[in-house]
């Protein structure tokens, strides 16, 4: 497979499902919670995920993830509903530890969730609606046994809003990519494990998890 050209930049979005903001002790937020992994985040449906060296709690995240099809600056509603060229599944690796010690700082998040193969993503499938979008499965399995199961409909923010939102603060460019946030259940990743998720019927994973290299 040919490997995507690089987003100019990902955008993720942290607490936008009730349940999942409950889990991590965080309050329900007012707006959209950003922030942002690097293009070298990225790995592709075929590649195995190779656990870092420097955490020892690396958790999976199943998300929606968004590819943007046409520029959004300032967008309105209606403009980031159509703008959406492509989605599929993609897992947002969070180095838990790091994050846990980045709160308690007050320091950024960048390593705890931007580190290298932190981005594993599935194949994409076109859209041409965000009203597409609003009530897909999200599934995510270890070694079998089901860890995150829900509809995006439990967005508190759906697609469209989180778009307008983002091309208000960071203007989209065709091809970066939006994570748009994960469902409860998160949980650890062990060397020797298999991970399957898939968003809807139409985008699938399924890695290995290989110990630090
Ligand atoms: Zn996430």
């Amino acid at each position: 497979m040919a490997a995507p050209v690089l987003p100019s930049k990902i955008v993720c979005v942290g607490r936008n499902y009730a349940a999942h903001a409950a889990e991590m002790g965080a309050p329900r937020p007012v707006e959209p919670m950003l922030f942002l992994k690097p293009p070298s985040a990225l790995t592709g449906p075929t590649e195995p995920i190779v656990l870092p060296t420097f955490s020892q709690d690396v958790h999976h995240e199943v998300e929606l993830v968004v590819r943007v099809g046409q520029r959004l600056k300032r967008a309105s509603l209606a403009a980031a509903r159509t703008a959406i060229g492509e989605a599929g599944v993609g897992l947002d690796l969070t180095a838990r530890d790091l994050q846990a010690a980045a709160k308690a700082a007050g320091h950024p998040w960048a390593v705890a969730k931007g580190f290298d193969g932190s981005a594993p993503l599935g194949p994409f499938f076109r859209v041409a609606d965000a009203a597409e979008l609003r009530d897909l499965e999200l599934e995510l399995t270890v070694n079998g046994a089901p860890r995150q199961s829900a509809k995006t409909s439990a967005m508190l923010w759906p697609v469209e809003e989180l778009l307008a939102f983002i091309s208000h603060r960071f203007t989209l460019e065709p091809g970066d990519l939006v994570f748009t946030g994960t469902p409860e259940g998160v949980g650890p990743l062990r060397a020797g494990d298999r991970v399957r998720a898939r968003c809807g019927a139409q985008s699938a994973l399924d890695l290995q998890v290989l110990a630090p290299q």
